[in-house]
């Protein structure tokens, strides 16, 4: 079958322009293509057609007229047989590791964002040829290099999602690369050679594939390539199949918290190689890229990932148990201060990614929760339970090894919620499922301190007593209110997420500086404070609520039993500290 080939010039580099020739076999009738809407792993329309421009299309030396159809899609006709050529460009200049990017200094092809498909020939093999780079750029990619040459910048892709799966950085990279269990990884990373120690993150990474790899029973790809855009305002991550692209900040990383937490995030993105990427839930691949496709099910994909990039990093030496515990306690305090979680269970909190949890505004603390965060919290509380309820015979790790049996990488669909629950209460020895149903389809908590007392851990502030409560949330400028907490004492008192805090009580404040001036108020005294809403001041009574004081902690009892340090140090992979 003639391959979809497409020709990427960076000549325009600096004026963060792509230009792209597609060659492709002209169809019997109408030939139609058009951009994804949208791009695995984040759950978002993010209308990658608005970034293309001047679309042309000819036949050997006849131009042919093209019209567009909908937002993101186009039509030619009138090509009768033979090769069709298409040229396009697309404007890069949006920074991320979910969008492309091209400047003087780096270019990342985000398939989604650059590469067309055509209709009817997805299935066909797809072939890109990068020309033009800038002196000195180097290429980095899991695409297959067209005869094994990577210097020729010619890549191979088995079809349109493979090609688009498969992200492009280029630039002048620092490589390194490693083998584990006889497959080739690397490491690409853009940005400037200071404090991004190479030689540390090859250390790390090599640790944290190894534990991933022994919790599956073995790796489930031929080669990885960790991809890192390190630059200003890049965050996150977002996997692929053979690949990950991690983004970094270009400075500060080698203060040793940031460097554990970005390698935490390696992890994370790294598991979903595993969890999202092949064993997923049905709808999530093959894709239907033009419109949204919703599943309960993405708290598994993320909630389990966000769970697993701790115990996989606890395993590969990169957190400490100490370390371990302090983030889960963290993680619980995050998720019992957001009102939504109240409002959406986790299932509904899935479903509804698209508009309530992607598009975000003051509101959405207050009307839904982290899937990934309460979604990790969950998969701890199962971990916890299964390894009580089998004396430690079995745990999670056991379901996600079932789920792979059961749900292969070949597997003509993706699980259903009701096959994974399934598996959670068999693996559990049945039992389970009241917990399943008021944690993933109900909205209550877990109840921590009975789950943790068999495994010699509770929970405990690190300060006793109880301060005085606004309920608001400052916004990252710290000059106004981002969130009111939905019937705290803000709330009750109509104070309004946006609000500007201009004083407390006649003394000019901030928003950032409302928790540190409240320190000194007792809870249910009243105060007046004075904002800006729009160009309009008012000012507003609010009788102060009460919260208790200091952080939560995870400790481990010193009067645990015997019994339970053994447990805690099966799951904690460490010797109870004595
Ligand atoms: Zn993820």
């Amino acid at each position: 079958m003639t391959p979809v080939r497409y020709d990427v010039s960076l000549a325009g580099h600096r004026q963060h322009m792509l230009e792209i020739r597609l060659r492709c076999a002209a169809p019997q009738g109408a030939l139609r293509f058009g951009m994804p809407a949208w791009t695995p792993g984040s759950y978002k329309i993010r209308e990658y057609a608005r970034v293309i421009e001047r679309v042309q299309a000819r036949a050997g030396e006849r131009s042919l007229a093209v019209r567009k159809l909908d937002k993101q899609r186009w039509e030619l006709a009138g090509a009768e047989g033979g090769e069709i050529e298409l040229r396009y460009r697309v404007y890069a200049n949006e920074p991320s590791v979910r969008t492309p990017a091209v400047d003087d200094v780096r270019a990342l092809l985000h398939g989604a964002g650059v590469f067309v498909f055509v209709e009817g020939q997805e299935e066909r093999p797809h072939e890109v040829r990068l020309t033009d780079l800038p002196e000195g750029w180097e290429v980095a990619t899991a695409l297959e290099p067209i005869d094994g040459d990577e210097s020729a910048h010619r890549f191979a892709a088995s079809d349109y999602d493979a090609l688009i799966d498969a992200p492009i950085l280029c630039g002048r990279l620092r490589t390194t690369d490693f083998e584990h269990a006889g497959v080739p990884h690397r490491i690409a990373a853009s940005g400037p050679a200071r404090g991004f120690d190479l030689e540390a993150a090859r250390t790390g990474i090599e640790r944290i594939v190894a534990a991933a790899g022994r919790l599956w029973g073995g790796l489930p790809y031929r080669r990885f390539v960790f991809l890192v855009l390190r630059e200003p305002g890049v965050r996150g991550g977002l996997e692929h199949r053979d690949s990950t692209v991690l983004g970094a900040p270009p400075f500060g990383l080698s203060e040793p918290e940031r460097w554990r937490d970005w390698l935490v995030l390696a992890a994370h993105e790294h598991f979903h190689a595993w969890n999202g990427k092949r064993l997923r839930p049905e709808g999530l691949g093959p894709f239907e890229l033009a419109r949204e496709r919703h599943t309960d099910a993405l708290w598994a994909v993320e909630g389990i990932t966000s769970y697993y990039e701790r115990i996989v990093a606890r395993r590969a030496e990169v957190l400490s148990a100490e370390q371990l515990m302090d983030g889960l306690a963290t993680l619980i305090d995050r998720v019992h201060s957001t009102p939504g979680r109240r409002v959406r269970s986790l299932a509904e909190a899935s479903f509804d990614t698209w508009t309530t949890f992607y598009i975000r505004d003051e509101h959405t603390p207050n009307r839904t929760v982290s899937y990934y965060d309460k979604g990790a919290l969950v998969t701890w509380a199962l971990d916890l339970e299964i390894r009580r309820r089998t004396g430690g015979e079995r745990s999670f790790d056991d379901v996600l090894r079932a789920m792979w049996r059961r749900f292969p990488p070949e597997a003509p669909r993706g699980y259903r919620s009701a096959e994974l629950e399934e598996e959670i209460d068999r693996v559990a020895g049945g039992g389970l499922r009241p917990l399943l149903e008021a944690w993933i389809r109900g909205t209550e908590d877990p109840d921590w301190q009975p789950l943790l007392a068999p495994f010699g851990m509770r929970l405990e502030r690190s300060e006793s007593g109880e301060r005085a409560w606004l309920g608001v949330k400052a916004s990252g400028d710290g000059a106004r209110i981002a969130t009111v907490y939905a019937d705290g004492p803000a709330w009750r008192a109509g104070l309004s997420g946006g609000d500007e805090p201009v004083a407390l009580d006649g003394y000019r404040v901030r928003a950032a500086e409302l928790a540190a001036r409240l320190e000194d108020y007792e809870p249910g005294e009243r105060c007046t404070l004075t904002v800006l809403r729009g160009d309009r001041l008012l000012e507003i009574a609010v009788t102060l609520g009460a919260r208790p004081r200091g952080e939560l902690r995870l400790r481990r009892r010193e009067d645990a039993e015997p019994e339970a340090r053994a447990r805690w140090e099966r799951w904690a992979c460490a010797p109870w500290p004595e």
